[in-house]
């Protein structure tokens, strides 16, 4: 199986997901992603990631073993590495606003691959695939009353054509039968890519960049959705917010996890 990680006609084909449809637009990509799921109904299935047949719907047992699933032995508030899952240096020194993270990998090939492909490449059929592996990782956890996804800001949104948080939200809500609140937070400020800043200018950059209003998230558990967390600093920020305006508890329930 490693080697067929380093194999070439694997990269070829993660190549082939990435670059799926980039061209293609909004419309036509959702009309594709629809006829690939109904395909995918009646006919045999086959691994997304290495083209093997697999009687699972995405990947084949080789390639699900092989994922980066999270481990389990991290800090309990923001789910990086520690020994024996004790709160790391961090949360200790400066607690966070939302109160746990549960992650379903950690950010490393194929599942950046993966998430880029969902992204950036339009493949929305991705979207339950990932949103299956975060119902996995947070089975054994209580059931929050309100998913809200991360939003994305409307200039964002018009230009990539839809909110990769909200499609892995919107399948979790209606598998784990929890109300989603689409409209509940809105990104009022356009920020930059936080990977492109250091630690203290991601703080700066997401300050007041969400507004946060209704009358479900007092006294609520909420569980925020997103596809990636690096710092923590946006889902913090959104935290804040949810706080000042009553959530009882704030969890993160993110795809995966950059350490
Ligand atoms: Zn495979
Ligand atoms: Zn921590």
């Amino acid at each position: 199986m490693l080697d067929t990680f380093k194999n070439e006609a694997y990269h070829a084909r993660m190549a082939e997901i990435i670059n799926y449809s980039t061209t293609l637009s909004n419309f036509t990509l959702k009309i594709l992603n629809n006829c690939a799921k109904f395909v995918q109904h009646i006919m045999p299935q086959n691994c997304i990631l290495c083209g093997a047949g697999t009687q699972n719907s995405g990947l084949c047992t080789a390639c699900h073993t092989h994922l980066p699933h999270h481990s389990t032995a991290c800090c309990p508030i923001c789910a990086l590495p520690t020994f024996n899952s004790d709160i790391c240096g961090r949360c200790l020194k400066k607690a966070p606003a939302f109160n746990n993270t549960h992650a379903a990998f950690t950010y490393q090939f194929p599942v950046d691959s993966l998430i880029h492909a969902f992204k950036y490449g339009g493949n929305l059929a991705l979207s339950e695939l990932l949103a299956d592996y975060l119902i996995t990782a947070t089975s054994s956890q209580p059931k929050p009353d309100l998913i809200i996804p991360m939003p994305l800001h409307p200039a964002r949104q018009r230009e990539r054509g839809f909110n990769q948080s909200l499609e892995i939200a919107r399948i979790i809500s209606k598998k784990l039968h929890i109300p989603l609140a689409i409209n509940l937070c809105t990104r009022i400020r356009e920020t930059a890519p936080q990977a492109s800043l250091t630690i203290k200018q991601r703080h700066g950059n997401v300050k007041g960049a969400f507004d946060c209003t209704g009358e479900q998230i007092q006294g609520s558990h909420i569980a925020i959705v997103d596809d990636v967390m690096t710092t923590g600093t946006t889902i913090n920020e959104l935290s804040r917010i949810l706080r000042d305006q009553g959530a009882a508890e704030v969890s993160a329930w993110i795809v995966a996890r950059a350490l």
